[in-house]
């Protein structure tokens, strides 16, 4: 079974990932939660949750060799989870839809890039997906269910032209609504 789970940013997909995955752990199967190196917000080795229950979180680079090991690690487990899959290439949805042939597979990811267009790697897991699980955060503007992630530089929408992806520098993110999503010029 794969499950995949999408949204904007702050829409609590991590915490949705690790609710399901503890669901599991109680139950006694073996679970691994893989996550992209560019990914440094939380720790690296181990994901300790709730109720003193483990699992490992594998951090993998977000490229073929990155997808390559999770087709191969998660082999092992019974259920085997991917956080932040718009970081990796697009073959990772094949691999994860393979692995969920006897397995349980969960993958969190964003929706939509700051342009607006579709991450990829997402959007393949989501056509390969038996169950899509569509989690909105809350427009910054006006309060209500928010679906896209704008990407502000100095409070100024982004332009068009600046990548696709940032980590660190001065910009930041806000997660807005349909209609108080400015899309970059
Ligand atoms: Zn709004």
């Amino acid at each position: 079974m794969l499950v995949v789970i999408v949204g904007p940013m702050f829409a609590g997909k991590t915490t949705e990932l690790i609710r399901r995955v503890e669901r599991y752990v109680i139950a006694g199967k073996r679970a691994i939660v893989f996550k992209p190196s560019i990914d440094a917000r939380y720790d690296s080795s181990k994901v300790a949750a709730h109720n003193g229950l483990k699992f490992g979180a594998y951090v993998v680079p977000p490229d073929e060799v990155g997808v390559e090991t999770i087709g191969k690690l998660g082999l092992d487990y019974d259920v085997v989870a991917v956080d932040e899959v718009q970081f990796f290439p697009p073959r990772l949805a094949d691999v994860l839809n393979e692995l969920a042939d006897g397995r349980v597979v969960i993958a969190a990811g964003l929706n939509l890039d700051f342009r607006g267009e579709p991450f990829e790697t997402t959007m393949r897991a989501m056509a390969f997906a038996d169950k899509v699980i569509s989690l909105t955060a809350v427009c910054k503007v006006c309060g209500r269910p928010a679906t896209r992630t704008q990407r502000l530089i100095n409070g100024a929408p982004a332009p068009k032209n600046s990548p696709r992806i940032l980590v660190g520098g001065g910009d930041s993110y806000e997660a807005r609504c349909r209609r108080h999503y400015v899309r970059p010029a």
